[in-house]
């Protein structure tokens, strides 16, 4: 069975990241999306429960996507998973400069036992990004392109939150 890990922050999941879903679960038995803890990424939106009950709530009719919320080195959390490659979705050159570090990084810590798959990014998504769906969302304009209808009903029960 050919599996393999998305990991990520999806704080909050976006149509890209969904995309790159939809293409990696036409290509592989199961894929698994990890939403790992980002410690560069302090101020996040949704806790780590939250993003996992929503994306849950997301693919609960997709057979072979599972969410998870990962601890530690994502290298391990795909050992532990028996995940042979992570994936990542790729936007642009600048993606690709970190990923290819992050991939070789990957490498060497799991000795091998860990690859990095890319997918490329939908046109349509290109410049889509968590942050940028935050920044949108914060300044009150229409976040409808760029998220599920189901996330962004729960970005706006954030707003009542915190109004
Ligand atoms: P991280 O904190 O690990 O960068 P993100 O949630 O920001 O987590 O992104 C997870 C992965 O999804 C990364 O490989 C990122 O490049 C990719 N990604 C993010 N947005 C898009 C998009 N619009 N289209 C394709 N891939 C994307």
């Amino acid at each position: 069975m050919s599996k393999v890990l998305y990991p990520g922050s999806f704080d909050p999941i976006t149509k890209g990241h969904m995309n790159i879903v939809e293409q990696a679960s036409d290509m592989f038995d199961e894929v698994i999306i990890a939403i790992m803890r980002n410690s560069a990424k302090k101020n996040s939106m949704f806790t780590v429960k939250e993003r996992l009950e929503m994306i849950s709530e997301l693919y609960h009719r997709i057979d072979n996507v599972r969410v998870i919320a990962g601890e530690g080195a994502t290298v391990d959390v795909a050992i532990k998973n028996e995940c042979k490659a992570i994936i990542r979705g790729l936007r642009s050159l600048a993606d690709f400069d970190s990923e290819l570090a992050l991939c070789h990084i990957n490498r060497e810590i799991s000795d091998n036992r860990v690859n990095t798959i890319c997918f490329f990014a939908d046109q349509k998504y290109q410049f889509v990004s968590s942050s940028i769906v935050k920044e949108l969302y914060y300044i009150d304009k229409d976040i409808t392109p760029y998220v599920d209808p189901l996330i962004k009903e729960k970005m706006m029960e954030k707003r009542i939150d915190f109004r």
